[in-house]
């Protein structure tokens, strides 16, 4: 490797002049520019090489000592880097929830970076601090839904906040849960409130043993980290089980009293609107009676499914959403945004108050600066991003995104539904679903089987989809990612799935017939398959005997 020189004059060359523009930089760029595609599949495709040998390329912990040339440093991120990540962008990689980004985001993101405006304060961003506070009240009017008056007296107002946006779902939840608790707990005649005095004294103040947060056991776990920083404790964090997938309002409300009853007082109920693992919603509109009725904070994690608001069609699945205190929405995922976009909307433009922070040389009061109501400090201007997509496609254009990907997921529940050799164990409300994989033979046989034999063909099953669904991305051709869930066939039992979200607008029929296929000839070929036809067969035969 050709050591650049350690020298001043070599730093200033570093931050001004790009080497000639043949250099490795420039190629990338220019191939990037080219097609993206191409480039990953050139690059991006998984080579079988184990994680404990990629280590190996990232093992050394010192600092380098001495300074690299850019164009030699680019060769060795192709080499050890890209070469080794994964490609997200393939119509068969199903299995998360951020995918394939259009195009347009490239050029936009050099933009980004090139200016690289800091959001904390107007000083170091100027018109991007007014287009960020467009972008949530674009958002906001997308899910309240507001007049026109509303908007026009909130969206540039230097008291009022119609959302933060932050880097993700997670941080949106801590925030959204940071609102509500500070408001809450707030100050009254004779105590300062929480944000001031501590949870200690707000306790004390409000003769409470405990604050508690409730949601379903499909809650993301960026629920359990907010209740954890926000100092609340995760035992506090109520989980309710749902054989449906879905929080049932009597027993939330049920729950709520019992926890009001013991002496505590009940922050928030979660809803979600897509969940995680299964893409349900939460019936919202009954579990905002329930937090009216308890006195509590709603909050409706729609981190992934908020974007179905776009859809004429669909929003209707996520009807209550506009009765939340606060909503959580990630760009980076249905939005088509690259990562590191989240939003918390409020529906109250004066909640944001509630955490609202001044520092002398920075956050003056009365100025319009987003530092002062958001959890992160220097933020980049990534809702540019955003406004970008909002224009780009439009509302309309997301619908037909969203539309298609809603009907896609109907039509490969369908073709699971179908083959004699899977089962669908979740349904999808909006493009993400659930299955495995399970001889037709062993799916009758569960029908009448007693509980004992149920667990021990399950738990085979379980085994049986981990082997496929490892086998199937070292295969590397395809990806559909796995979870354990209770459903309402096997109650009390908690199986191993398949877990598929559609995505990327390019995947087609053809790709999701393939990946069926892909893992069907991967689990006959099982021994385990072997084992439970086994299991059925021994049967057949006994009962042959004995009639
Ligand atoms: C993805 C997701 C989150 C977390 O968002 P990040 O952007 O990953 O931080 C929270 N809730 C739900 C329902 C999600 O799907």
């Amino acid at each position: 490797m050709v050591k650049a020189q350690v020298s001043l004059e070599h730093m200033y060359r570093v931050f001004t002049k790009p080497e000639h523009h043949d250099s490795k930089l420039a190629q990338i760029e220019q191939h990037l520019s080219d097609n993206i595609l191409d480039f990953l599949s050139q690059h991006v495709v998984t080579k079988k090489t184990s994680l404990e040998e990629i280590e190996q390329d990232f093992s050394d912990s010192r600092v380098p000592e001495s300074p690299e040339f850019v164009s030699s440093h680019a060769e060795s991120l192709l080499d050890k880097l890209v070469a080794h990540s994964v490609n997200t962008y393939s119509p068969t990689f199903i299995g998360h929830m951020t995918s394939a980004l259009p195009y347009f985001h490239l050029p936009l993101a050099k933009l980004l970076v090139g200016l690289n405006q800091n959001l904390v304060k107007i000083e170091t961003s100027k018109a991007f601090t007014p287009l960020e506070r467009q972008v949530l009240g674009m958002m906001h009017n997308l899910v309240y839904d507001e007049s026109d008056a509303f908007y026009e007296q909130h969206l540039h107002s230097a008291r009022h906040a119609l959302g933060a946006f932050c880097s993700g779902g997670t941080v949106a939840n801590i925030t959204a849960l940071w609102v509500a608790r500070n408001k809450i707990l707030g100050p009254q005649p004779g105590f300062a409130g929480v944000a001031r005095a501590g949870l200690n004294a707000a306790y004390q103040h409000y003769g409470i043993n405990n604050l508690g947060v409730m949601c379903s056991r499909r809650g993301h776990y960026s629920l359990s980290k907010a209740v954890d920083v926000l100092g609340i404790g995760r035992e506090q964090l109520i989980t309710l089980p749902c054989p449906d997938q879905t929080l049932d309002p009597a027993m939330a409300l049920e729950a709520g009293k019992r926890y009001q009853q013991a002496g505590n007082k009940l922050l928030a109920i979660v809803g979600v609107g897509g969940t995680t693992e299964t893409g349900h919603v939460d019936p919202l509109d009954e579990l905002a009676d329930v937090a009216k009725e308890l006195g509590c904070w709603f909050h409706v994690d729609g981190a992934w499914g908020g974007a179905t608001l776009f859809s004429s069609t669909y929003r209707k699945r996520l009807k209550g959403v506009e009765r939340a205190d606060s909503v959580t929405i990630d760009a980076h995922k249905q939005m088509y945004v690259p990562m590191g976009a989240g939003m918390a909307l409020f529906k109250n433009p004066e909640d944001a108050n509630a955490v609202r922070h001044h520092a002398q040389y920075i956050l003056r009061e009365g100025s319009k600066d987003l530092g002062a109501t958001t959890l992160e400090g220097s933020r980049n201007g990534m809702a540019m991003m955003v406004y970008a997509s909002l224009h780009i496609f439009g509302r309309r254009g997301y619908e037909l995104l969203i539309d298609q990907s809603i009907e896609k997921a109907s039509t490969f529940a369908d073709m699971i539904d179908r083959h004699p050799d899977f089962e669908l164990v979740t349904s999808p409300t909006l493009s993400l679903l659930t299955y495995r994989v399970c001889p037709a033979a062993v799916q009758n046989k569960l029908a009448q089987a007693s509980d004992e034999e149920r667990r021990i063909i399950n738990e085979k099953l379980d085994r049986l989809v981990v082997k496929v669904q490892k086998q199937q991305r070292e295969a590397g051709k395809s990806f559909v990612s796995r979870t354990r869930l209770e459903a309402p066939r096997y109650p009390d039992y908690s199986m191993t799935v398949f877990r598929v979200v559609l995505a990327n607008p390019l995947t087609t029929h053809n790709d999701l017939a393939a990946i069926l296929a892909e893992q069907h000839l991967i689990a006959t070929t099982q021994p385990l398959w072997q084992q439970l036809c086994e299991l059925v067969d021994s049967d057949t035969e006994t009962a042959a005997a004995s009639g």
